[in-house]
């Protein structure tokens, strides 16, 4: 019996799983952003998370990121980062019910009877 035991590294990606999970959709965020007080309240009020850094307080709505202070927000919000995404964001629009099941092969349901001569 050779019997090494080689612990695989279990449960060693929780958080990346976490983080995907909990990961907000562009078009959520977008919503969110085209609805100025839920923008608001995600900016301002953020529920103090102890998982979170600075106790999650300090939030970039287009990134979904928390910060550590104030001034790396401030600072993060100058990358270009941020605002390449705050224009993907502006720049697409955001996807609907509809389009998803069209891309599923099932959209179609609202043009009526198939085959009826189109115009
Ligand atoms: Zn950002």
């Amino acid at each position: 019996m050779g019997g090494v035991s080689k612990r695989k590294s279990k449960g060693n990606n929780r958080a990346a799983r976490h983080e995907r999970a909990t990961r907000r959709w562009p078009d959520q965020i977008r919503a969110d952003l085209d609805d100025g007080e839920r923008a608001r309240v995600l900016r301002e009020e953020q529920p103090v998370d102890f998982d979170k850094p600075a106790l999650g307080q300090f939030y970039c709505v287009e990134c979904d990121r928390h910060f550590e202070s104030g001034a790396t927000l401030d600072r993060h919000s100058a990358t270009k980062k941020h605002r390449r995404r705050v224009k993907e964001l502006l720049d697409s629009p955001p996807y609907t019910q509809k389009e998803a099941e069209a891309a599923a092969g099932m959209g179609a349901v609202d043009t009526g009877i198939r085959g009826a001569d189109m115009e």
